[in-house]
């Protein structure tokens, strides 16, 4: 699979810290279960952040002070052992439908998902997870279909599952991930001859331009 749209470098080292929010968090792993490279810069963003630790400068701590920090660390993960807080995936099988990390929540076929239909040619099926304040959902968007262009009230994350679409920013295939911050709208066009599916996570609703598409909204809830 040759992948063109990587994870932006901050979210690599906040899924790293295990500092990611978990509908973004299913994302990125969905997306290093099917990237070798994502994947050895995780391995990277890991080891830094162990080093950094283990760098501290002695002088800086008082008497007892490492001791003190090693206790919070381990109050805070519940155990002191190394292991990291998110590390990488396995790798996906390549044949596989569905990325590991995304088939405990949804199967392992996206041929037998749910869909709502939302408009036409959009149909959308939500994830329900706990401890999360942003949202999670599949979306099949017919060929030839445009989204709406939107801007976004906070980040959002799409990975592509299947099917292809064009926007400004390039063309997004499978294994290809939209890592995209408030500042960027877009209006992406479905350019594969079947549906596209892609796996999406929104900080805050997404924020769709012009009377009509804000009318659409609140049924479209995205
Ligand atoms: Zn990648």
């Amino acid at each position: 699979m040759s992948i063109h749209h990587h994870l932006d470098a901050a979210s690599l080292m906040r899924y790293a810290a295990g500092d990611l929010d978990p509908a973004f968090a299913v994302v990125v792993a969905s997306h290093l279960a099917m990237c070798d490279e994502c994947r050895q810069a995780v391995r990277v963003a890991e080891a830094v952040g162990g080093a950094c630790l283990s760098d501290m400068p002695e002088a800086a701590l008082s008497d007892g002070s490492f001791t003190r920090l090693s206790r919070m660390i381990d109050a805070d993960t519940g155990s002191n052992d190394e292991h990291p807080a998110a590390p990488p995936p396995p790798a996906n099988d390549p044949a596989a439908d569905v990325p590991l990390p995304l088939s405990s929540l949804v199967g392992k076929s996206l041929d037998e998902l749910q869909w709502r239909l939302v408009v036409p040619g959009v149909y959308r099926h939500r994830i329900e997870l706990a401890d999360t304040r942003s949202s999670l959902f599949m979306l099949k968007i017919g060929p030839g279909r445009k989204m709406p262009e939107h801007g976004h009230g906070g980040t959002e994350m799409t990975l592509i599952l299947r099917g292809s679409y064009r926007d400004a920013i390039g063309r997004f295939a499978r294994g290809d991930i939209a890592d995209l911050d408030e500042h960027v709208e877009h209006q992406p066009v479905v350019d594969s001859d079947d549906p596209c599916i892609c796996l999406v996570a929104t900080e805050e609703p997404t924020r769709f331009k012009g009377i009509v598409s804000r009318l659409m909204q609140p049924l479209v809830g995205i």
